[in-house]
C-alpha cells in the first residue's frame, strides 16, 4: 500500500495555525491541523478580545478561536484535537508521529505558540480571565480607574506596568526580590511614573475572589524575607514573569534561539529545514498579538504553497 503524503501538516491551532489552515485549504492543499494540548491557543484563556479588527463590539477569546476553526473547516481543512508526539524532519516527506499513527507531509507549518508563565496557584487558574490576566495589551483596557498589580521584575513587567497606567488608577509592581531584573532605562521609566509603585520582596500567595461573583477582589501577599502574609485589595492582577516557547518537539531538529524560539527568515517564515515553516508566537519574541500571529500564519501558508510549487516530490 502506498503511504498517503499530505501537502501540508500544521502543528498548533492558535490564530497562526488556523489562519495558515484557512489559506492552505483555500489553495487546495488539504491541510491537516493537529491542534495540540490547548486547542485554540492562548486566546482561549482570555475573555474579551477587543483589538482584533473586524469585531467592533469585541468577542470572547474562545468564541473567536471557534470561528477561526469553523472558517478553516469550511474549506475542508481537517482539524484534530490531537497532540503531535514527535517529528522526523531529516528527509521529505517529513514524518509526524501522533499516537500510534505516522503522518507524512511534504511541508510542515509549526505554529505551536508560546505559553505565558504563570505562578501556578489554584486561585490564579480559577480567576484567569476574571481579574487575572497574562496579557496587559489584551486586557488592560478593562481596568479603567481600577487598582491593579503586576507580578514580575523584568522588562515585560515594566513595559506592561507603564502601559497599564493609561487605564488603571494605580499600578503596583509585586516583585519577589529587592532589585529589579529589568534594564535600567525601563526601570527608570516605570519608577518615575507617578501611578506606579513597587511592593518589594513580595510574592502572591493566593488570589481572592469568585469568578461567578465579580471576579478578583484582592490577593494575599507574602513577604519573601519575613514570611509574613497580608491582604491587599485590588481589581486586577497581571502576570508578567516571562513566556516559554512551545518548541520542545523541535529541539535539535530546527535552529532555535537561546530562549528556544524558532529562528525564521528575516522577511519570511522559513526555518533551518527547507519545507518547514514557522509562524506565530513560536517565532515571535516581540509582538505576540493575535493579529500578528494570524498575519504570520498567512505568510507561512503562502510560503509553503510557493515551496511546493518549486520543490515537487518525485
Ligand atoms: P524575564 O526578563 O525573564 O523576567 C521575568 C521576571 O519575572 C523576573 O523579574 C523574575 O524574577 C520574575 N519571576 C519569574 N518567575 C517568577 C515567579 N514564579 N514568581 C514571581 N516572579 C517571577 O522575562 P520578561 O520580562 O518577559 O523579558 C523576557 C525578555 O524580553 C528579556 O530579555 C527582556 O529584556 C525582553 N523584553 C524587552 C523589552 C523592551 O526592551 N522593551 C520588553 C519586554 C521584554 P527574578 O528577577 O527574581 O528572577
Amino acid at each position: 500500500m502506498t503511504k498517503k503524503i499530505q501537502k501540508v501538516i500544521i502543528i498548533g491551532s492558535g490564530p497562526a495555525g488556523l489562519t495558515a489552515a484557512i489559506y492552505a485549504a483555500r489553495a487546495n492543499l488539504n491541510p491537516i491541523v493537529f491542534e495540540g494540548l490547548q486547542p485554540g491557543g492562548q486566546l482561549t484563556i482570555t475573555t474579551d478580545v477587543e483589538n482584533y479588527p473586524g469585531f467592533p463590539d469585541g468577542i470572547m477569546g474562545p468564541e473567536m478561536m471557534d470561528l477561526f476553526r469553523k472558517q478553516a473547516q469550511r474549506f475542508e481543512a481537517e482539524t484534530h484535537f490531537l497532540t503531535v508526539d514527535k517529528v522526523d524532519l531529516t528527509e521529505r516527506p517529513f514524518k509526524v508521529f501522533v499516537g500510534d499513527k505516522i503522518h507524512h507531509a511534504e511541508t510542515i507549518i509549526v505554529s505551536t505558540g508560546a505559553s505565558a508563565q504563570l505562578l501556578g496557584l489554584e486561585s490564579e487558574s480559577k480567576l484567569m480571565g476574571y481579574g487575572v490576566s497574562a496579557c496587559a495589551t489584551c486586557d488592560g483596557f478593562f481596568f479603567k480607574e481600577k487598582k491593579v498589580l503586576i507580578v514580575g521584575g523584568g522588562d515585560s513587567a515594566m513595559e506592561e506596568a507603564i502601559f497599564l497606567t493609561k487605564f488603571a488608577s494605580s499600578v503596583s509592581i509585586v516583585h519577589r526580590r529587592d532589585e529589579l531584573r529589568a534594564s535600567k532605562i525601563m526601570q527608570e521609566r516605570a519608577l518615575n511614573n507617578p501611578k506606579i509603585d513597587v511592593i518589594w520582596n513580595s510574592s502572591i500567595e493566593r488570589m481572592i475572589g469568585d469568578p461567578s461573583n465579580g471576579g478578583l477582589t484582592g490577593v494575599v501577599l507574602k513577604d519573601t524575607v519575613s514570611g509574613e502574609t497580608s491582604e491587599l485589595k485590588c481589581d486586577g492582577v497581571f502576570i508578567a514573569i516571562g513566556h516559554t516557547p512551545n518548541s520542545d518537539l523541535f529541539r535539535g531538529k530546527l535552529d532555535l534561539d537561546e530562549k528556544g524560539y524558532i529562528i525564521t527568515g528575516a522577511d519570511n517564515t522559513s526555518t533551518s529545514v527547507d519545507g518547514v515553516f514557522a509562524s506565530g508566537d513560536i517565532q515571535d519574541t516581540v509582538y505576540r498579538q493575535a493579529v500578528t500571529a494570524a498575519g504570520s500564519g498567512c505568510m507561512a501558508a503562502l510560503d509553503a504553497e510557493h515551496f511546493l510549487e518549486n520543490n515537487p516530490l518525485d
